[in-house]
């Protein structure tokens, strides 16, 4: 039991509460089959069904078409970006014979992680954008006639961040019509499932679970199957290219039905009971009017006191999950965040390379909760204007 919590933490974060205790009851005792979701082998009937019924609950709920598979793996975000070069080139070298140059786009801190593991990995990386290079900080998406546009033939796909959780910049709609013939790869680690998505324009969508769907420990994967054709490793070997650790290899994963090895079975089901909520709550479109509700609600109380607030995100990239703001007076900082405590209201603190407030209106943060907030907020600039 728990009274309800209004937690804006950016990850992990809040989840359903009936969601929890259920998944409480199945971590002790499974279905009454006398053991619990966490000991259970993945190998197993209920093992696998776990698995089976999670995929169908997510093809079902995100209108997932069947030219797209959906597999798990242990881990988190950063496993998703970091096995995309590897994976992705394996399948570009299938089709062409060429390794091609990964294209990034970069719009915040993630991005930027997720382009510097690509030179890491030894890839010749392009960048096809850097906002921050642009804008002399992230906190926009410039305009398209601003990006340098590669080349499909030598490209094997084009790399974006949907939602910057750390600076709160977030996609309306990639400029797809812009990359004919390029596989686009998005990271929607903390916007997975907060809206609809046209999964025919994608070739892999990605995200840890630990935001909107589950908590840490799984990453989510959405991918063409097409993409799953790769070279050989000797093939691979000979162009100079490395390949991927046979965990993080996505055909061997999906060939195994995401249990290649030990998939941490109880945090799958957690992603299941989500789902199911999800699906009883109306869907994928009432979920983003309730985030859409949301946020426009914090926004625009914020922008009512611009002598105590600063939202350094333009509007265009205003993240619906993630609302980034400062307190003009940076003194006020502790006490904005003591006050709210006090008011049950935690987890604000920005992230510590950017400063200020940060507020994740992740999916199980109701509607009460940011009304609270957004009171609270209302409150505290009357008493320092
Ligand atoms: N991508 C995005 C968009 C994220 O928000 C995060 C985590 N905050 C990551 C990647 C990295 O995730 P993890 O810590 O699970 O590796």
């Amino acid at each position: 039991q728990r009274e309800e919590p209004n937690y804006f933490g950016a990850g992990p974060a809040q989840l359903p509460t009936a969601v929890l205790q259920q998944a409480a009851k199945d971590l002790v005792n499974f279905k009454e089959i006398g053991i619990g979701a966490g000991e259970i082998s993945h190998r197993s009937a209920p093992g696998v069904a776990i698995i089976d019924d999670t995929k169908a609950y997510l093809k079902k709920l995100w209108k997932v078409p069947d030219t797209h598979e959906v597999f798990f793996l242990q881990g988190g975000g950063t496993t998703g970006f970091s096995s995309v070069p590897t994976n992705l080139v394996a399948s570009f070298v299938k089709k062409t014979g060429k390794v091609g140059k990964p294209a990034y786009v970069i719009t915040g801190s993630w991005s930027k992680k997720a382009y510097e593991e690509a030179v890491r990995l030894g890839f010749d990386a392009q960048v096809v954008v850097n906002s921050k290079t642009i804008e002399g900080k992230f906190g926009d998406i410039p305009d398209v006639d601003q990006w340098k546009i590669p080349s499909a033939d030598d490209t094997p796909f084009v790399y974006y961040c949907d939602n910057e959780t750390v600076h709160g910049v977030e996609f309306r709609e990639f400029p797809v019509d812009h990359f004919k013939g390029i596989e686009i790869v998005a990271d929607m680690s903390s916007n997975f499932l907060s809206k609809p998505v046209d999964f025919s324009k994608y070739g892999l969508v990605f995200g840890g679970a630990q935001k909107n769907v589950g908590i840490a420990g799984v990453t989510i994967y959405i991918i063409k199957k097409s993409l799953l054709d790769h070279a050989s490793d000797e093939e691979l070997r000979k162009l100079n290219v490395p390949i991927s650790p046979i965990a993080f290899d996505y055909p061997t994963v999906v060939s195994k039905d995401s249990a290649y090895n030990t998939i941490p079975t109880f945090n799958v089901h957690i992603i299941e009971l989500v789902l199911e909520k999800l699906i009883e709550n109306g869907g994928i479109d009432a979920q983003q009017e309730k985030n859409i509700k949301k946020s426009e609600l914090l926004y625009s109380t914020l922008e009512k006191y611009p002598s105590v607030y600063h939202l350094p995100v333009t509007k265009r990239a205003r993240s619906r999950m993630n609302v980034v703001f400062t307190i003009k007076d940076g003194s006020l900082d502790s006490e904005f965040l003591k006050e709210a405590a006090a008011a049950k209201l935690t987890g604000l603190k920005g992230h510590r390379s950017v400063g200020g407030m940060r507020a994740s209106l992740y999916n199980a943060v109701s509607l009460h909760s940011v009304e609270l907030l957004a009171d609270f907020a209302e409150k505290f600039a009357e008493a320092h204007k």
